[in-house]
């Protein structure tokens, strides 16, 4: 048996390079697992964490989304979250959080989404609160019970199934309960992202007959084009004239605007563009805009006027992660998602930040 130590990455203080340290690995919980991760991602969201936009508690080790090989199953775990039977060996993905269920929004919303004590691996769990390894950024994570955890069938390619690891779940949310696509329903997403990425693959097999990106740089959109995602790709990050490329993306709806645009951006003006792309009694559904990236400047007419449904879709739980695992084999016969993955070993962990920062990567993914 090899040594029961592990090591990760921990987040020490904002703004500075997170460091590779070790930790010991205790045995596993009953009823949680201990994983082996072969796989963690790195999303836009642990670039907030690193640069301390958001409120969490430090030192933690980062990493809410990974794949790996179940090594441990804690006392009274049997089964996945599908009820399959689970054993060592076995290639799972696990929820970053778990919903607390008696909360006000659990227990009486039904939307365990907006829990107010959620507990997010890699994002919400200190060091001194333990187990240490709490994070996917690391060789082994301890997963709690309550973690909805669901094996990842063996043929699927793990860099395909990391590729929209975060991204996926959230669109999962999104499309099947905030908006769903209708078939036959032209479809703009704003934002070329794995969010906006996610969005244009789930919107095709939904069934919309047309999902144009409007997003950028031109890399990105050549990559989400590569690989089989978006039949009309604008690059308006890119563009000297905004409102030329906003022409473009009306007329490539056929003129009146579409049935549904979904914000992925993440940037506060592409809410007030956004408006203006759906057609008179359209949809406009928000995702984007997970961080607080500050005001901007709309015009309601454009809501009242085309009598828009505007939507808001917050993060996901278990469940859609299981969704989204579910639709990997559809997911992976349609679009080359692979394709879409920079793999950087764990030691990396800050080339591959930066990379993430800079947009030279579509995907970074820490492999141990
Ligand atoms: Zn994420
Ligand atoms: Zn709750």
């Amino acid at each position: 048996m090899t040594a029961r130590t592990g090591r990760a990455v921990v987040l020490e203080e904002f703004n500075a390079s997170p460091r590779l340290r070790e930790f010991p690995l205790p045995q596993a919980p009953d009823g949680g697992v201990i994983v082996a991760c072969g796989y963690g991602g790195i999303c836009g969201t642990d670039l907030h964490l690193q640069q301390g936009h958001l409120d969490i508690p430090t030192p933690l080790v980062l990493g809410h989304e990974g794949l790996g090989v179940v090594r441990e199953l804690g006392a009274g775990t049997r089964h996945d979250a599908t009820g399959a039977p689970l054993a060592a060996g076995d290639t799972v993905m696990w929820a970053s959080s778990i919903a607390c269920g008696v909360c006000p929004p659990c227990r009486l919303h039904r939307e365990p989404t907006l829990c107010e004590r959620r507990r997010t691996y890699g994002v919400n769990r200190a060091l001194a609160d333990g187990p240490e390894l709490s994070g996917a950024w690391a060789d082994h994570i301890v997963l709690e019970p309550g973690t909805t955890v669901i094996k990842v069938p063996d043929a699927t390619d793990p860099l395909a199934a990391m590729s929209l690891a975060c991204a996926g779940p959230t669109v999962a949310h999104a499309l099947y309960e905030r908006r769903p696509v209708r078939l036959g329903e032209t479809v703009v997403v704003q934002g070329s992202g794995p969010v906006g990425l996610a969005a244009a693959a789930f919107a095709r097999l939904a069934g919309a007959a047309k999902v144009i990106i409007v997003g950028g740089p031109a890399g990105r959109l050549a990559r989400a084009a590569s690989a089989g995602i978006g039949d009309v790709h604008l690059d308006i990050v890119g563009a000297a004239d905004p409102e030329a490329v906003l022409q473009q993306v009306r007329a490539a709806t056929g003129g009146g605007g579409a049935d549904l645009v979904i914000e992925c951006a993440g940037v506060p003006a592409a809410v007030g563009q956004g408006l203006t792309l759906a057609r008179r009694g359209g949809s406009y559904l928000i995702i984007g805009q997970y961080t607080d990236a500050g005001d901007t400047l709309i015009n309601p007419h454009q809501i009242v006027h085309r009598q828009l449904d505007v939507v808001g879709s917050w993060a996901f739980t278990g469940a859609h992660l299981v969704e989204y695992v579910r639709l990997l084999p559809a997911l992976t016969a349609h679009f080359d998602l692979a394709s879409l993955v920079t793999p950087f070993p764990l030691e990396r962990h800050a080339d591959a930040l930066t990379a993430v920062a800079d947009g030279s990567v579509m995907k970074a993914v820490l492999m141990p």
